[in-house]
């Protein structure tokens, strides 16, 4: 059994304790104190880390729900029955402080904008999510949002002491708690002012103003009919803002416009795009009808290299030539490699497979397909493939 000392002071960073068990499992040395400031992952909350005795502690769990070990897991071991002093990583666990904070302020703010009942919650990573009861659909879900979030920061900017305490079991029935407890006999209970009232066994700030600010970023439905909602708390918001702020003044400074213009300038890219495809389109389709009549005109099998932007059309419009055999080929970007097309009237269609097998497999081309063959080759050997195929011309007239 663990003397729980983040319970007593959740700002306390360093302790002694006296190591009552060690194990090892696995190449890992499981350790077990008389007294602990490692809070062990549970109720959502993630497992502090730092030091003990000097060694470092990556993991600490409760091996029996609801039971009062804590077992910390070590990169070395420690003396049964030696005093260690502790250090937990306070950067780490202010975060996981400002989460579960943040999330009872949340989850009392959805209670009061909308009666939404809080059933399930991850404080895993810096982007928290809370699960509600209902599914409202997603305009009303919007507009709760914004109101539950407006709540919220009023909670942070009214600074609410935030305290915490064991009931007895029997006077549990008497609190106006926002969730029932999932735990028998005496309950710790975590208040916030006349704010908030909930059963729970994590770590908290002192005051509400700590954990600010809050911003929700979305949400999703979730099974059955239940909302996710996704948000961040804390430094964690702060960053995240920092990190949108910058990524979208670098955007705007490529237009050369403020933040706030670049939807407008991304929607003209768009328009620009779109109208500069259609261009292309419309080119590469007269450029393959130019091709189609030279290569006929010149007479089948015959080889050729056209844009890649060109090549299925010229390839689809060779193909309605009666008696066509035509071997076509493109570069891809980067000009590393080119692209093949093997095509044949269909009344030719027999000849293409061995054709690729005699006079394109040995320089190294890979492909197939059914009615015409695509493939790829090294651009290096394009020119011997073109002249390999005007080979086969000659040969099979
Ligand atoms: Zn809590």
């Amino acid at each position: 059994m663990s003397e729980r000392l983040f319970w007593q002071d959740p700002y306390a960073t360093a302790f002694t304790a006296t190591v009552t068990r060690v194990r090892e499992e696995g190449g890992r040395f499981l350790v077990e104190l008389d007294r602990t400031l490692f809070y062990p992952t549970s109720g959502g909350q993630p497992h502090d880390t730092g030091t003990l005795g000097g060694v470092r502690v990556l993991d600490v769990f409760e091996p029996e729900k609801h039971g009062q070990r804590i077992v910390h897991v070590l990169e070395a071991p420690l003396e049964e029955g030696a005093a260690v002093e502790g250090k937990i990583d306070w950067t780490r666990r202010y975060r996981h402080m400002q989460r579960h904070t943040g999330q009872h302020v949340l989850s009392q703010a959805f209670l009061r904008a909308a009666q939404w009942n809080t059933i399930a919650v991850s404080l895993a990573g810096p982007e928290i999510h809370i699960d509600f009861d209902v599914w409202p659909g997603p305009g009303a879900a919007e507009e709760v949002l914004a109101e539950a979030e407006a709540l919220a920061n009023w909670a942070v900017y009214a600074n609410l002491a935030v305290s915490a305490r064991e009931v007895p079991e029997a006077q549990v029935p008497l609190l106006p708690l926002r969730r029932m407890p999932k735990v028998r006999g005496s309950v710790r209970v975590v208040q916030i002012e006349d704010w908030d009232l909930a059963p729970c066994g994590g770590t908290h700030l002192r005051s509400t103003a700590e954990a600010g600010p809050i911003k929700l970023l979305g949400f999703e439905k979730g099974k059955k009919k239940t909302i996710r909602v996704y948000a961040r708390t804390g430094w964690e918001a702060l960053e995240d803002y920092a990190a949108k702020h910058r990524t979208l003044k670098a955007l705007a400074g490529r237009f050369s416009a403020g933040v706030f213009d670049v939807p407008e300038r991304v929607q003209k890219l768009e328009d620009e795009l779109y109208a500069a495809r259609g261009e292309a389109q419309a080119l590469a389709a007269e450029l393959a009808e130019h091709y189609a009549r030279e290569l006929a005109q010149a007479g089948f099998p015959a080889a050729r290299q056209v844009p890649l932007a060109a090549l299925a059309e010229t390839g689809r419009r060779v193909a309605e030539w009666p008696g066509a055999l035509a071997l076509l080929a493109a570069l891809e970007p980067g000009g590393e490699h080119a692209r093949l097309l093997l095509v044949a009237h269909p009344d030719r269609e027999a000849e293409l497979r061995s054709l690729w097998r005699e006079r394109l497999e040995p320089l190294g081309a890979r492909g197939g397909g059914r009615g015409h063959i695509q493939g790829r080759l090294a651009a290096g050997k394009l020119q011997l493939a073109l002249e390999a195929f005007s080979g086969a011309a000659k040969e099979n007239p």
